[in-house]
């Protein structure tokens, strides 16, 4: 098609488009392209009218992306997905295709994610909408703030950050239906391997592919999995707002989801191994562990999640230690990393009162269970013994 052209069109089209395949690509490849082609202008105009499947603009939807949200669609149970630049796009997204507008109420659990307590307790009331929050471990509570304040949505995770209480979906879910209110769960945390919000009758199953989904803490990235009608309520919103994931993105966290259930199991065996260890530990005054009979939520946990496994997030307190022990304690670590994200194949600590929960104040800390001697462990897939032996040698060295 170039033959004969000057250099400048050579350079443009050479080698492009060559490409007739009659074979298929074991492996998805990334389609690192803006805009498409078809046979004839009236495909294009098929596929923009919606009178046939295909894509147009990598805005409007891409295959690599599409190859993810049918994988994770399948995971979660759920008809049909939407892949995000972040997981806090999705979370936003959510709320909106969720119908949270100005005049409108929502409803947000209190341990929210940060950036989502922030969306909850700052964005959307500048806008005109009414937000409340609440304790969703009381049903009792739930119920009651539910009928005061008849919210369009209601939005909360699976398991919380950084204390890992455990809602009971399904039950807030059936609450929340009964007045009509859409439910939003992040489940982040818990991830399909653990509970398939879906599955329950969610509306909204939102994550932070960041996280576990992607697994090696190398590509960010959200996903909002739900019914088709919902994806089509999204599609219009990401088309207009444009927080798309990209496909090289894409392609990575889809190569990351293959092993999630492989590394999910080593996550939570080990995370288990070490609740024990640290709950014996002189100088650890309180572990947070949904897998611990002492948790608050075990017994739901047990229900909710397959037999023997609580997920890989622990939080624990050292006696006594404060911001200075705490941080001597980290400094101490060697092989559990000091850095701000979690559910990686690498082990990680975390100070939420110097990170994720830094914008409260130590009296809405301690009001909701964060005190100065808290820290958060996401338990990565390395030998149990040797995370363990990681934190053996920090408490003695930071004593
Ligand atoms: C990290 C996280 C988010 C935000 O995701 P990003 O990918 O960082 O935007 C939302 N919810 C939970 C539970 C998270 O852990």
């Amino acid at each position: 098609m170039v033959k004969g052209k000057s250099i400048f069109t050579q350079a443009v089209h050479a080698g492009e488009r060559g490409v007739k395949p009659d074979f298929k690509p074991v492996s998805t490849p990334i389609y690192n392209t803006v805009g498409f082609l078809y046979e004839d202008i009236r495909g294009l105009d098929a596929v923009f009218g919606n009178e046939r499947e295909g894509y147009v603009y990598s805005r409007y939807g891409n295959p690599t992306n599409s190859a993810l949200e049918e994988a994770l669609s399948t995971l979660e149970g759920g008809e049909t997905a939407l892949t995000f630049g972040s997981g806090m796009a999705a979370v936003h997204a959510s709320l909106l295709a969720a119908g949270v507008k100005s005049g409108t109420s929502l409803m947000s659990a209190f341990d929210v994610y940060g950036a989502t307590y922030s969306i909850c307790a700052r964005l959307f009331p500048e806008l005109g909408v009414r937000v409340k929050f609440v304790d969703v471990t009381s049903l009792e509570e739930f119920a009651k703030t539910l009928s005061e304040t008849r919210p369009v949505a209601v939005i909360l995770e699976t398991i919380s950050n950084p204390l890992m209480k455990v809602a009971d979906i399904p039950a807030i879910t059936k609450l929340a239906h009964h007045i009509g209110a859409k439910v939003i769960v992040d489940n982040t945390f818990a991830t399909p391997f653990l509970f398939q919000p879906l599955k329950h009758s969610v509306d909204f199953c939102v994550h932070s592919t960041t996280k576990y989904i992607g697994g090696h803490g190398d590509v960010l990235g959200g996903a909002i999995i739900t019914s088709k009608e919902n994806r089509k309520t999204l599609h219009e919103i990401i088309k207009m707002i444009g927080s798309n994931l990209g496909p090289t993105e894409a392609w990575l966290t889809l190569r990351g989801l293959k092993t999630l259930p492989l590394r999910m199991r080593q996550h939570c065996l080990n995370a288990m191994e070490v609740a024990r260890w640290l709950e014996n530990h002189p100088r650890i005054a309180r572990v947070n562990y949904p897998g611990l009979s002492t948790h608050p939520q075990h017994d739901l946990a047990e229900k909710l999640f397959p037999a023997g496994y609580f997920g890989g997030m622990i939080s624990f307190e050292i006696k006594g230690a404060g911001q200075k022990g705490i941080f001597r304690f980290m400094e101490a670590l060697e092989l559990i990393l000091p850095a701000t994200t979690l559910g990686d194949v690498y082990s990680l600590v975390l100070y939420p009162p110097m990170s994720s929960h830094r914008a409260l104040s130590k009296e809405e800390r301690a009001r909701i269970g964060i005190s100065d001697s808290l820290v958060r462990l996401s338990v990565g897939i390395e030998e149990a013994s040797e995370i363990i032996g990681d934190l053996e040698r920090a408490l003695e060295k930071s004593q």
